[in-house]
């Protein structure tokens, strides 16, 4: 422990923005395709070289050339006792340099934020851990159990070669881990000067990407015809775009709009929670599509000339679903695909959940009053997917939970994959604070 140290976690807050700007300014960009994507290999190495300098050893492992994913394994008090796991992703999704204030691989330091692409998603996570376990390793801290790093590639693109691949090809990696934390979670919503929710994530939505084909007969353009592929498709396009799926409350979301109600006042009408969430801001869009399954199309392809009645159609759709409700969900597709449309899985991957309680929550939930006395932690549902669908694979409770206190006025939903995406110096530095007054009491 580092009773000793005169200003406990002084090097670790005063770090973490600049080792925040350094990985951002290794390009990690991951268009789902190794060819085009690139610096992941860069940033586990420097990520290793981070944990080096302080005397923690790790092992990089590679899917593919490039496609790096590091991990070390800090030795606790106890050994004997599960591990922790702690996980962030290296990679970030594209951004064009063209639409930001600042470059996007700047990791500029202006107006009190840390700017660039991952900034929210998630190198901040990954710098704040890197932080933290820096100092532990300088004043001499062990955790209470061993706590597992995992910097992992490819999450943007569904983590197969990253997360999926060690929790495949590396189980034992692993071994002992019965519960994780992550990013998009750990968050403060503002419901007034006293009072923040902090939403942990305790569930992810399941993820159904799937393709439409529908047949008809080719033909002239110019003739009456009544098999037209385009035609049959975009039928069951709109149906399913323009389909508002029955809300479905799963726990996480009840124990969510409890929580709501008390913050505001409110009495939230099960049957039409979208209203008083609502007043959430921004962040309700996201919150809101965990009331129910969705249905979203994204692409579209038929046809190659004006006057040529195509033999196919086909359409891309993004569909996701709640913990629970996968036979339902494709109830509900079949319903509204209807007849002569094809469909079938482009990339489909489980819903997880767990429960919000048992002593790791208790510390989260410890943790975050003790840094900020007017803290609500909650429990929400992900309307995207993380690695946790692949950490939970191997048994273990997966949980948001990469802390920061954000100021009132900040738009937080849409930095993550948003132009000028950007994070609070301050918030980095309480991020720092909660997790290791977390990570101590594991
Ligand atoms: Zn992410």
């Amino acid at each position: 422990m580092s009773e000793t140290s005169p200003a406990p976690l002084a090097r670790a807050q005063d770090e973490v923005a600049e080792l925040l700007s350094d990985l951002i300014r290794i390009d990690t960009t991951n268009t789902g395709d190794t060819a085009t994507g690139r610096g992941e290999r860069t940033a586990a190495e420097w990520v290793a070289g981070k944990l080096g300098e302080v005397g923690i050893p790790s092992v990089i492992h590679e899917s593919e050339r490039g496609r790096a994913s590091l991990v070390a394994r800090i030795e606790g008090q106890d050994s004997s006792r599960p591990g922790l796991l702690v996980h962030g992703h290296l990679d970030v999704v594209p951004a064009d340099p063209a639409e930001w204030s600042v470059h996007p691989f700047s990791g500029e330091e202006r107006d009190g934020y840390v700017w660039g692409r991952g900034a929210v998603d998630m190198k901040d996570m990954d710098a704040m851990t890197l932080a933290l376990v820096r100092d532990w390793a300088r004043t001499g801290t062990k955790p209470p159990r061993d706590v597992v790093l995992a910097f992992v590639a490819d999450e943007e693109a569904g983590g197969k070669l990253g997360a999926r691949y060690l929790v495949e090809e590396h189980p034992d990696l692993f071994e002992g881990c019965t519960e994780a934390i992550s990013e998009v979670g750990g968050f403060s919503i503002t419901v007034r000067d006293d009072l923040r929710l902090y939403l942990v994530q305790t569930a992810e939505k399941g993820l159904a990407w799937m393709r439409l084909t529908a047949g008809g007969k080719p033909g002239h353009g110019s003739f009456v015809h009544d098999d037209n592929a385009v035609t049959r498709l975009c039928q069951a396009v709109a149906r399913l775009g323009s389909a508002r799926l029955p809300t479905t409350l799963t726990p996480p979301m009840r124990h969510f709009l409890a929580a709501v109600e008390e913050a505001y006042g409110v009495e939230i009408d099960p049957d039409e929670p979208e209203q008083a969430l609502a007043r959430l801001g921004s962040i309700s869009r996201m919150i809101g599509a965990a009331l129910r399954n969705t249905v979203n199309p994204t692409m579209l392809d038929a046809g190659y000339k004006a006057n040529v009645i195509p033999g196919t159609a086909s359409a891309t759709v993004d569909g996701r679903f709640l913990y629970g409700q996968e036979e339902e969900f494709e109830r509900q597709l079949a319903g509204l695909i209807g007849e002569g449309v094809q469909r079938e899985w482009l990339v489909h991957d489980q819903a997880v959940e767990t429960t919000f309680d048992g002593p790791l929550v208790d510390a989260m939930v410890a943790a975050l009053k003790a840094e900020d006395d007017g803290a609500r932690p909650v429990p929400f549902t992900m309307s995207g997917g993380t690695d946790a669908k692949s950490f939970e694979r191997l048994g273990m409770r997966c949980f948001g939970f990469s802390p920061l206190r954000l100021p009132p006025d900040l738009d937080f939903a849409s930095l993550f994959h948003g132009i000028d995406e950007r994070v609070p110096v301050e918030s980095l530095r309480f991020g720092i604070r909660v997790l290791d007054r977390f990570l101590r009491a594991c």
